[in-house]
């Protein structure tokens, strides 16, 4: 196939091609990335995550520093010495693996306190939690688990690929993302139809950074008798008086049937969470199939337990992120770039056509800036956008070098 010229058609026979044949047009497709000099996915990073990272770009020897706008490590708790002290103590405790499912001899003393303080930080008692081993499984396997075929999951078409994947099991309606009329609608539609309907939405949207209006979602879940599952993946220590996320910021903490998320953004490792009642919680901790079949975390996990207790011991974190946050947000409107509506650390410059995408992160790259192009399927065909994750510990000269190379590239390639 000739990716240059390419048409619909040059791709019909695809989907009936062997594994092997599917693979190597693939790799052709990935050749023809690397010739564009787009090929700026799966870079190696040397350093660990931090406001600068030593990369490697393809071919080249030696690893260079970028800027990094590509962690989600948003307080900078990866690198905090009492996070890494907490994993260090785990390990020497316990040992480096769980060696088993919950179920069967992996739950582990510090998995227990991890569920206990995930709850306690959402102000719950401790039968409120159950962990996961991803926060794509806090989200995956708990939905597998708790809809089937006679269920019915009404989800945000923007929700995260691990909520759609929860969802095969049983039936799935989508509505446009944040649109109340057509929720409504298919709520109102699907009334007495199915056993359980659950409205899934994330909290925090991972490609936009924008926020659900979960006050009038949760209105329409209850008006309609369907459950209301949040996502607060890239909410939680970023948004909120106290940094519970955005159901903090609404009220509603209370509220919702099940509030998901992860250890690996703020909490600074790797682990996911669902908090619920306690039937839910013990349903899921023996019924899901990774909480029987799968084993759960490491012991470097007590890392996580340090970072939600920072959380609250120093706030100065969260502080410098929202600042951060305002900063960069109101340069690039400045350069009159689109940032649409973000209000989280998720910071998009949407530009729309996929190849001029591709050319501004190698340009990114060419200044010394790590920032992620985002295609399609991962957001809309015309959708395309570079997306950036800030950090607490990005600095305003950091910033600046990332403003500058925006202007820069915003008149070369004619973005406004
Ligand atoms: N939910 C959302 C909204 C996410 O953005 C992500 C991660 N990209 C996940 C869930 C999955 O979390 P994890 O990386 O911990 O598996």
């Amino acid at each position: 196939i000739d990716f240059n010229q390419a048409t619909f058609k040059d791709f019909e026979n695809i989907p009936r091609m062997d594994i092997r044949q599917r693979s190597a047009i693939f790799c052709q497709f990935l050749e023809f990335m690397e010739e564009n000099g787009h090929m700026n996915y799966r870079l190696l990073n040397e350093t660990g995550c931090a406001p600068e990272m030593k990369t490697r770009l393809t071919g080249s020897d030696n690893g260079e520093t970028y800027i990094s706008l590509v962690s989600n490590d948003y307080l900078g708790f990866t690198q905090h010495p009492k996070v890494k002290q907490a994993a260090k103590d785990g390990i020497e405790k316990y040992g480096t693996g769980a060696g088993a499912s919950p179920l069967i001899g992996g739950h582990f003393e510090y998995h227990e306190l991890l569920e206990k303080k995930i709850a306690a930080f959402f102000r719950k008692p401790a039968d409120h939690s159950v962990i996961f081993t991803t926060g794509y499984t806090a989200n995956s396997a708990s939905l597998l688990c708790l809809l089937q075929k006679e269920d019915l999951a009404i989800i945000d078409m923007a929700v995260h690929a691990s909520v759609h994947e929860g969802c095969i099991l049983t039936n799935k309606k989508t509505f446009p993302h944040n649109n109340l009329e057509s929720l409504e609608h298919i709520l109102k539609i699907s009334k007495d139809k199915y056993r359980t309907k659950m409205v899934i939405t994330d909290g925090v949207f991972s490609q936009d950074g924008d926020v659900a209006p979960i006050a009038d979602i949760l209105y329409l879940t209850r008006k309609y008798g369907a459950y209301l599952m949040v996502d607060d993946a890239h909410g939680v220590g970023v948004i909120g008086q106290t940094g519970r996320g955005v159901l903090e910021r609404t009220g509603l903490l209370d509220q919702v049937d099940f509030l998901t998320g992860t250890f690996s953004k703020t909490f600074a490792s790797i682990g996911g969470y669902v908090i619920a009642n306690p039937d839910d919680i013990k349903f899921l901790k023996f019924q899901s199939r990774q909480q029987i079949f799968s084993a759960t975390s490491a012991p470097s996990a007590l890392g996580i337990v340090k970072a939600i207790e920072l959380i609250d011991e120093e706030p100065k974190w969260k502080d410098d992120l929202n600042k951060n946050m305002d900063y960069l947000k109101k340069g690039l409107t400045k350069l009159g770039l689109n940032v649409g509506t973000t209000e989280s650390a998720i910071i998009p410059v949407k530009i729309g056509d996929p190849h001029k995408t591709g050319d501004a992160g190698r340009m990114l790259l060419e200044r010394g800036i790590n920032a992620n192009p985002i295609l399609y399927p991962a957001v809309a065909k015309k959708d395309a956008r570079i997306r950036m994750s800030l950090s607490a510990t990005h600095t305003k000269e950091q910033l600046d070098k990332v403003l500058d190379a925006f202007d820069y590239i915003s008149k070369k390639l004619n973005l406004v």
